[in-house]
């Protein structure tokens, strides 16, 4: 999209100041998770607001000024979807103030750039939990996990961050400061403007500020690692736990060709084979209980288990798990990873696809994930400075998003759409679905210059 304003940066540094508008654009504004895939952007100028009402003033100039606006958190999403495409990048790293946390009410305000980590140790300090957990939470931001709607691993007990979202402050066209919802956790007076919000990827609107739910801390967890000979095996084991009814807070996997690219890091030494990771959480007692209930239905075929008991082994399975994604990466310094999510009892065909496409796009493949969500994270390795496997693994994500359909699935289980998946919400949606979609889009941001191309 071409800027009307011819120099956008002087001009913007004129009515807002040097404190808010930077001098030039840095490269780390230009990019996000998916550089390892070569996606790089442009931007005119980087303006970074201070306050909420700040946000408001730079929306409305910029809306006034037909300039694009691209929302930035943490710059951590697998989507591109802070990857500017021209225009105003927009940071929202210095919105970090706790507007307020009231522990005795499970609930905080907080504004957009207060990372992840961050919201998640506040709960924990004053004995409660956040339970969205996606696996870059010192980066991520909390409005850039609204934005994307993130998950994590136990999205499968706890839900994702919007199950968390009792209220959304944000920054509308063409500069308006808005609340929907709020201090409270029932709200069915309007149509769920809110819920739009949230997993709108920058697209509807700017958020700067949440009301969060949060729940009383669980006394114990009890996670049970298990390796089993190959998909199948692993596929029934993880069948076993859910056919039980365990309540089981997490149910993850990584199919043997992660488990061998990530094993080195692993806690204790780890064999080869189809990796299932369960874990329990609640009194001590029930923990107690659970965890002999997921030993005894993941153990039946498995070809050996380990159950961490002390606080740090546990702590160090989780840094490892949080680490996959960049252990698998160093193989050839870069990927095309991809979150397709299908019926649970379609995994296993999923994660057999996976390694099939691999290798008629002639691309190593491995997949990890949410299984208990049937969310997986199918990837193809790529070096990034190489145009043709980069162009491989781009015919490699439409075959995978093809199969996500024709499986009953869906193209994104939580990196959201962006700039990487252009045009394929047309091939999951019918005809009608998909136009009720466009016109969302053209209620919030008539002009279009909400994160332009993204969303589509
Ligand atoms: C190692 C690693 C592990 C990950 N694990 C997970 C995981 O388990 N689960 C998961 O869901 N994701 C995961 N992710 C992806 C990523 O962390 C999430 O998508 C996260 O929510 C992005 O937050 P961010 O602040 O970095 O947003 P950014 O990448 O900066 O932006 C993401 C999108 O949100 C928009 N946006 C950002 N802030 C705002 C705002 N305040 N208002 C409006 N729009 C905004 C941007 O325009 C963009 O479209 C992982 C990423 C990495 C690198």
């Amino acid at each position: 999209m071409s800027v009307a304003v011819p120099s956008l940066e002087k001009e913007l540094r004129a009515r807002f100041g040097e404190e808010l508008v930077l001098d030039g654009v840095p490269a780390a504004y230009l990019s996000d998770a998916t550089e390892a895939r070569g996606l790089r952007g442009r931007a005119d100028a980087v303006v970074l607001p201070g306050t909420a009402a700040e946000v408001a003033e730079v929306v409305a100039w910029c809306y006034e000024h037909d300039a694009p606006i691209t929302p930035r958190g943490g710059g951590t999403g697998f989507a591109g979807g802070a990857v500017p495409l021209g225009g105003v990048v927009l940071g929202l790293e210095r919105l970090r103030g706790i507007r307020s946390i009231e522990p005795l009410l499970w609930r905080m305000e907080v504004e957009a750039g207060v990372t992840t980590a961050h919201v998640r140790r506040l709960a924990r300090e004053n004995g409660l939990l956040f339970p969205p957990d996606p696996g870059a939470a010192e980066q991520s931001q909390i409005g850039g996990n609204v934005a994307t709607n993130a998950g994590g691993p136990h999205a499968f007990k706890y839900g994702v961050t919007g199950d968390w979202v009792n209220g959304v402050e944000a920054v509308v066209a063409p500069g308006e400061l808005v609340a929907v919802g709020g201090a409270i956790r029932k709200d069915v007076a309007g149509y769920d403007l809110k819920s739009l919000l949230v997993g709108s990827e920058g697209t509807l609107g700017i958020v700067t500020s949440v009301w969060l739910s949060l729940a009383p801390a669980p006394e114990a967890v009890a996670p049970v690692v298990s390796l089993h000979a190959g998909t199948a095996e692993g596929c029934e084991a993880l069948a076993r736990v859910l056919g039980s009814g365990l309540p089981v807070a997490a149910l993850e996997y990584l199919d043997a060709e992660t488990v061998r690219r990530s094993a080195g890091s692993f806690p204790v030494p780890l064999g080869s084979g189809f990796l299932v990771l369960a874990e329990v959480d609640g009194s001590a007692e029930e923990v107690a209980r659970l965890r002999e209930a997921v030993l005894e239905a993941v153990g039946e075929d498995a070809l050996s288990v380990w159950a961490p008991e002390t606080a740090a082994e546990v702590a160090s399975l989780w840094r490892w798990r949080d680490g996959v994604s960049l252990a698998v990466q160093v193989e050839r310094g870069g990927k095309v990873s991809e979150d397709i999510v299908v019926p649970f009892d379609r995994l296993a065909e999923a994660i057999e696809e996976t390694l099939a496409i691999g290798a008629r796009n002639d691309l190593a493949a491995c997949s990890w994930g949410h299984a208990g969500d049937g969310n997986l994270h199918s990837t193809f390795m790529i070096d990034p400075g190489n145009e043709a496997e980069r162009s491989r693994a781009d015919r490699a994500a439409e075959e995978l998003f093809d199969l996500a359909v024709r499986l009953g699935g869906s193209i994104s289980g939580e990196h959201g759409l962006g700039l990487v998946k252009g045009g394929q919400l047309e091939r999951q949606w019918s005809p009608a679905a998909f136009a009720l979609h466009r016109s969302i889009k053209s209620v919030f941001d008539p002009k279009g210059l909400l994160n332009p191309g993204k969303k589509r």
